[in-house]
């Protein structure tokens, strides 16, 4: 019988090397060479105008939050679809989260119903490139504009995505790295994710000049430490609010690794994705399921390959029957609007296609050193629950 886990965090092979070099460079605590070797690779590759490396994608959006400078009572438009941290970062800040529904065509914010839910009181929406690919940035940045609100992407699963821009696009003609367009953004290296610091970590991107100096200070707990180290001031003190948010040197030296490898993480990733898409298709037609949807102004990062099954039934189905098999396929998010936390402080609205994917999406195994063979015997399986 096959034993396919849902996730396998990989191995390149330099990260044990590293992460002695970074114990024996003599300097464990963060911001030493390999965390700036980290930020340096990003700002060159994505140009990132300011690149911090944190403990986790969750600290990164916490940092966002205070970047942000909300006041008890302020707004921040959050989709319901996405995972915890999304909305508990700006929550901790004291604002009020308002949750948007999904597009019908993908689990993504429904930049449409963006305008409905904006009051006086909005400052921030946070769009979640969920799979790694991007939202309507066009509609999201430009209903941001009028309204004078920051955007901070929660592009945790989206590193190394793009947004491309139609001919009709307001935003110019490049395609965007992803974690480029908001004002603030933040990205996870979490295990799950396509490349990881070593279990956890994350990076913040500082787009808007009006932060980068505040993200230092709230990065090292409220102190100016880091413009004493460029030697701008004779001595470092309190300035402001902030925490404990850099990575010690080891899981940026894990991280380091990964980065050196990239490009060979993605392309193998894309062909397995690519590899299900293929096999699939023909399932998708006869109309048991429905792939996943990658809009023209998106690319694809092959974070996950996600099915959307008819009904929850139906899913429950498959997902035993690849169990039984051997095969471990799982669900997603369940909405954070009707979540035990939640529930009471929702203004009561309907968010139906947000509830739809949460009953109905079921996500495939899509891990580096999945095989080939291993992802044409997953499909078999498949292809044998729904015609035997
Ligand atoms: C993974 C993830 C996070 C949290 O990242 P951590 O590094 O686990 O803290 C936040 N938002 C989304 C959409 C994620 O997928």
């Amino acid at each position: 019988m096959l034993s396919i886990p849902f996730n396998k965090p990989h191995l390149t092979g330099k990260e044990a090397h590293y992460m002695y070099q970074a114990v024996y460079n003599g300097k464990l605590s963060g911001n030493g060479e390999f965390t700036k070797r980290c930020q340096h690779f990003f700002e060159e590759r994505y140009g990132f105008k300011k690149c911090l490396l944190t403990t986790s994608g969750t600290d990164a959006l916490e940092m966002c939050a205070m970047l942000c400078d909300l006041k008890p009572g302020d707004e921040v438009i959050v989709p319901s679809y996405t995972f915890v941290s999304t909305a508990l970062a700006f929550l901790r800040e004291g604002a009020k989260v308002v949750f948007a529904d999904s597009m019908k065509r993908n689990p993504n914010l429904d930049a449409e119903t963006l305008e409905a839910l904006i009051t006086p009181r909005t400052k921030v929406i946070v769009p979640v490139h969920y799979a790694g690919v991007a939202c309507d940035m066009d509609a999201i940045m430009s209903i941001a504009e009028k309204h004078n609100l920051l955007v901070v992407e929660d592009a945790a699963q989206a590193i190394d995505s793009y947004w491309k821009p139609l001919p009709t696009s307001p935003q110019g003609e490049e395609k965007k790295p992803l974690g480029t367009i908001g004002h603030l953004a933040a990205f996870s290296f979490h295990e799950t994710k396509n490349i990881t610091a070593g279990g956890e970590g994350g990076l913040l991107i500082v787009n808007d000049e009006r932060f980068v100096r505040r993200a230092e200070i709230i990065w090292e707990k409220g102190t100016n430490r880091a413009e004493f180290f460029r030697g701008e001031v004779n001595k470092y003190g309190w300035v402001d609010m902030g925490s404990s948010f850099l990575p010690a040197e080891i899981n940026a030296a894990f991280l380091w690794a990964q980065l050196e490898n990239l490009d060979e993480i993605q392309a193998k990733r894309k062909q397995l994705w690519n590899r299900y898409y293929e096999l699939l298709k023909p399932l998708a037609d006869k109309g048991y399921f429905t792939l996943p949807d990658i809009p023209d102004y998106a690319t694809n990062n092959a974070h996950m390959f996600y099915l959307i099954l008819p009904d929850l039934e139906k899913r429950t189905a498959l997902i035993k029957y690849l169990k039984d098999n051997g095969v471990l396929a799982v669900f997603h998010y369940l909405s954070l609007h009707s979540s035990a936390y939640y529930a009471d402080k929702h203004d009561g609205r309907m968010l139906p296609e947000c509830d739809r994917y949460a009953d109905t999406l079921v996500r495939l195994p899509m891990y580096y050193d999945l095989e080939t063979d291993q992802v044409n015997e997953i499909c078999r399986l498949i292809l044998r629950h729904y015609e035997h």
